[in-house]
């Protein structure tokens, strides 16, 4: 039947110099099947091969793990055409050809999926190689090694069973390491692997070639939905590809003696960054030997003294790899008997510290542009920067209590833990766990997600703990060989700690710390800060209609806060709570006696002592932003937070006020509602009590006249919340405007001040025509939008959204990132409601959303003005503000995507036209019916599994998970561009 031709091509050769495929065939070969193609067609030194595309993959899961017809002709047609260039058949008895089976997906998945190396060997033609190489060892020693892999692999016999044999060999020799191992030893040992596996496996170790590919190939594939595969898929957002690739190579052998070795290099430092070459190998070792952290490798830099030839030949190779593929490059090489082979490429993990100096340097040599340097940093790399290091003075006081390498920066203190499924469940209790294991494996990939740090005993530079690490942005020392790990306990010197002990790690330095020592964020360094500052300079000439640039303001209510802020270069404060102040020592009981006041009289009395204290607040916070924008809110939350709770403070503000406390707690007890959410809070306490947001005005005024006499730079602006009606704010604004006039008038002065509201009740949103008569800006408050939009109460959610996100009724957390076809549907429709009747209206948003990249590309689109978010995000938001300027310039590549934009102009003229001739009829309906075709027309499915996959894996995996690898981009960046004309914004830009 498979003489039906085949349609498609599932096989791609490469060797002797070409390749019939290439890099840009990732989707299709893999990234290590198109990169040894690209490298092949470079004339790198590469055995040759040949690759299964994932396509086969596809069609193996779709076919209930078939394969399409005609694919074994296919292979065994490759399989002799690399007999045939090589001048060997595979598992020949007198000289045969070996071959490794690589898995290799689309994106990087390290240590994810199966490899199985020396395939083609049985005991026939371990012989024909013992006396074709003159190297019984070697050749004893790749059978061996290949019964442990495919032992492991394909016939699941368990590997422990295999080291154990090894093991006891060893010691029968009294050896410690197996490259002291003879060939006779060697022997012995296949035999006892064959044994180990004809019991546990109940069937012999398979001799025929053909049977061991296929089994391989059976294995790689089948490995692709393996659990730890999955997992790995889910903790980085990684969907939509099609597969993994097997990929069917010569073997070349590290293993041949001591003129032979492998190691895995990167052209410049994955830690730091610094342009130097930076790896690690072994002699006389294959494969993963040098990841394993058996024994422990050497330095790259003494290679040069073994062999300057080979030395110098890779260092020629890795640069001429960075020049071509314009990056780091992660490089995989083996040398056998003096000559150099390249087993795989790809671009190198890196940490944040990395990711950016790499992109400035890249620039200054003119490797990439500005551009390409800011979309090749992530957000979470730049994150990653912020993250903690030791008080240099508590590190300088402690006494280290030994050092192992420093294998990812950062410093990190928790609770030691041992397994990764315990570090899971302490985390899952709330604690902070540091995992310590003798090495990590992809199993622990969840443990390690969750954990403050990594400690291993084991394992070097670019063990696994050492490489997930960096990747996730989590402090890690792997190879601390002083630490002792038995059970549940861990030894270091003279000290033990048992599990639930405290420990601190500086991955920077190697140091592991006894306790809880004081951790801080460290600065901006200045490679960080060439870099943020081109990113200010795209935002700030980017132009979508009359709103030029896009700015990064910061939520912060005090001054040390809005200087960090400011360092970090927020450019202003978008979200200044006034009720914060509140609950500072001094404040707090006048505060309580205004909120407990029957009689306005009492009130305005209470609010007149408070009203010294906040101004002199609001100096502070003027003076530390030096001029830039701050943006007040009027006090916000319901007042019964800030009674008392506790019988104790009850009597003693009862003491205070010269009130019975009976009648206090009447009074605290007539405040409790049973919705505060919905309930008597924000400018509806200034319905109320108009004498409270006066008494904020005033002293926001006396503080601006302050800041104008001693010549300090002042602008104020003052935000209204919860508005929800034109009339609410028509009266509170001629409210404040009242006392700003009050105010100026007596200082003979006048600072401007303007007013505006935020936007965070639907009808708000819907009103937006209306209200925005009396405002001079908009601000999104997102976090109440979202929960007023979905009638999810922010304070309750957690007990059902959870099950809304692992079953996928709900693709990611609403209030993590901007639900667009909702909350920001309502932010569209009020942006262009209110430029509609002012044209230039700044629009900002400062909810949680303002520090989230996927929302902060929202804003972009939705055309505001700026974000606002937490200090410890303004580098991040600048960053991802600046991707979301240069992916808007993106040109539309897929005539597909054309489509809905050709749409959409006319029917936004429509709505456009008609939200004009009735300013007053808000735009809503007309809009929803707008944005909902054209949003069919572009809702891609791709782009929605995309969002959906990432609230999964945010889930499975806490915080630290969402540190993304930079391979994750690419799925990023492809949600984003699919996603793009869905959320076009349909501003009233052109009128
Ligand atoms: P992974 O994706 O886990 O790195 P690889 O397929 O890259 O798996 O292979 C694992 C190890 O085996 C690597 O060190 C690689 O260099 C080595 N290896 C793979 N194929 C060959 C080969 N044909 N000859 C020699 N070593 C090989
Ligand atoms: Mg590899
Ligand atoms: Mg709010």
């Amino acid at each position: 039947m498979e003489v039906i031709l085949m349609a498609v091509k599932s096989v791609y050769f490469f060797g002797n110099g070409k390749a019939e495929g290439d890099a840009k065939m990732k989707d299709l070969l893999g990234g290590k099947g198109a990169n040894l193609a690209e490298m092949t067609n470079l004339g790198i030194p590469v055995p040759p091969g040949f690759t299964v595309s994932t396509d086969v993959c596809a069609a193996f899961y779709a076919g209930g793990r078939k394969y399409p017809a005609g694919l074994d002709k296919e292979v065994l047609a490759a399989l002799q055409r690399l007999e045939k260039s090589i001048g060997k058949k595979l598992g020949d008895p007198d000289d045969p050809l070996l071959v490794s089976v690589r898995s290799g997906a689309p994106i990087s998945m390290p240590g994810m999926m199966d490899t199985i190396l020396n395939l083609g060997m049985n005991d026939k033609s371990v012989r024909g190689l013992a006396a074709k190489t003159a190297n019984p060892r070697f050749a004893w020693d790749a059978y061996r090694r290949f019964i442990q892999m495919y032992g492991d692999v394909v016939m699941e016999v368990p590997h422990e069973d295999f080291e154990e044999a090894l093991a006891s060999m060893k010691k029968a020799k009294g050896v410690q390491l197996d490259t002291e191992l003879s060939a006779e030893d060697l022997e012995k040992l296949v035999e006892t692997y064959k044994k180990i596996v004809r019991e546990d496996a109940k069937v012999d170790f398979p001799q025929k070639p053909l049977d061991q590919l296929w089994g391989a190939v059976n294995a790689v594939f089948g490995s692709w939905m393996n659990e730890k595969a999955i997992k790995y898929r889910q903790i980085n957002e990684i969907k939509n590809i099609k597969g993994t690739a097997v990929n069917i190579q010569a073997m070349v052998f590290g293993n041949f003696g001591d003129d032979s070795g492998t190691g895995v290099c990167f052209s410049r430092d994955p830690s730091t960054g610094e342009n130097e070459f930076y790896g690690e190998y072994l002699m006389n070792a294959q494969g993963e030997d040098v990841v394993a952290g058996i024994r422990t490798p050497e330095k790259i830099a003494t290679l040069a003294k073994k062999n300057k030839v080979v030395y110098d030949q890779l260092i020629g190779i890795k640069n001429r790899l960075e020049k071509h593929f314009r990056d780091m490059q992660d490089i995989e090489f083996t040398v056998q008997q003096g000559k150099l082979y390249i087993l795989q490429t790809r671009n190198g993990m890196r940490t944040g510290a990395s990711a950016v100096k790499c992109a400035v340097d890249m620039v200054a040599e003119k490797l990439i542009t500005k551009e390409q340097a800011i979309l090749r940093v992530t957000p979470a790399n730049l994150d990653q920067l912020l993250h903690p290091m030791i008080e240099p003075a508590a590190q300088k006081a402690a006494k280290a209590l030994t050092k192992g390498l420093n294998a990812s920066p950062g410093a990190a203190c928790g609770k030691i833990i041992f397994t990764a499924n315990e570090a899971e469940a302490w985390h899952a209790k709330g604690e902070k766990v540091l995992l310590v294991r003798r090495e990590t494996s992809p199993e622990d990939i969840g443990g390690m997600a969750v954990a403050q740090g990594i400690l291993t005993s084991t394992g070097g530079m670019t063990s696994h703990a050492a490489v997930v690490a960096r990747g996730m942005g989590t402090p890690c020392i792997a190879g601390a060989k002083d630490v002792i790990i038995q059970g549940k306990t861990m030894t270091i010197g003279p000290k033990t700690y048992k599990e639930g002990d405290w420990v601190t790690i500086d991955g920077s330095t190697g140091e592991v710390f006894d306790g809880q020592l004081p951790l801080k964020t460290p600065e901006i360094s200045k490679d960080m800060n060439t870099f943020l500052k081109w990113c200010d300079d795209i935002r700030a000439t980017s132009k979508r209609g009359n709103i030029k640039g896009f700015e990064v303001w910061t939520n912060a209510d005090q001054p040390e806060d809005a200087k960090r802020a400011f360092q970090f270069g927020a450019q202003g404060i978008g979200l200044c709570r006034t009720e914060h102040m509140f609950f500072d020592k001094e404040k707090l009981p006048y505060f309580r006696a205004m909120i407990v006041a029957n009689t306005t009289e009492k009130r305005k009395e209470a609010l007149k002592k408070i009203l010294p204290l906040q101004q002199k607040d609001f100096f502070g916070i003027f003076k530390a932003m030096e001029g830039r924008p701050v943006v007040i809110r009027l006090l916000d939350p319901p007042l019964h937070e800030f009674v008392p709770h506790t019988d104790a403070e009850t009597s003693e503000l009862a003491d205070q006020l010269k009130i019975p406390v009976t009648a206090l707690k009447a009074k605290v007890e007539s405040l409790k509602e049973f919705n505060p959410m919905l309930g008597h809070r924000g400018c509806r306490l200034a319905i109320t009590y108009p004498e409270i947001y006066d008494m904020q005005v005033e002293a926001i005024a006396l503080a601006a006249v302050e800041c104008v006499k001693q010549k300090i730079p002042v602008h104020p602006e003052i935000m209204i919340p919860l508005i929800i009606t034109t009339k609410e704010l028509k009266v509170l604004r001629a409210n404040a405007e009242a006392v700003l006039k009050r105010v100026f008038a007596a200082a003979g002065m006048k600072v401007p001040i303007i007013i505006g509201t935020m936007i965070e009740v639907p009808r708000a949103a819907i009103r937006a025509t209306d209200i925005v008569q009396y405002a001079d800006f908009f601000s999104f408050g997102t976090n109440d939008l979202t929960q007023m939009t979905f009638g999810f109460s922010r304070d309750d959610a957690g007990s059902f959204l959870p099950s809304y996100i692992e079953q996928e009724v709900l693709e990611v957390d609403p209030f993590r990132s901007v639900d667009e076809e909702g909350v920001g549907f309502l932010i569209e429709v009020a942006t262009n409601g209110g430029r509609l009747v002012k044209p230039n209206l700044p629009v900002g948003i400062c909810g949680e959303h303002g520090g989230d990249p996927s929302s902060i590309e929202f804003c972009y689109k939705a055309g505001l003005s700026y974000v606002s978010c937490s200090p410890f995000r303004v580098p991040l938001a600048r960053l991802a503000g600046a991707q979301a300027v240069l992916k808007g310039l993106e040109k539309p590549t897929k005539p597909a995507a054309k489509k809905p934009a050709a749409k959409k102009p006319a029917a936004k003229k429509a709505a456009a036209k008609k939200a004009a001739d009735k300013a007053k009829k808000p735009a809503a309906k007309k809009a929803v019916a707008k944005k909902a075709t054209a949003k069919k027309a572009a809702d891609k499915k791709p782009a929605k599994k995309a969002v959906a996959k990432k609230a999964v894996a945010k889930k499975a995996v806490a915080k630290k998970a969402a540190a993304k690898k930079p391979a994750v981009k690419k799925v990023a960046a492809k949600k984003a561009v699919a996603k793009k004309a869905a959320a076009k914004k349909p501003a009233a830009k052109k009128k």
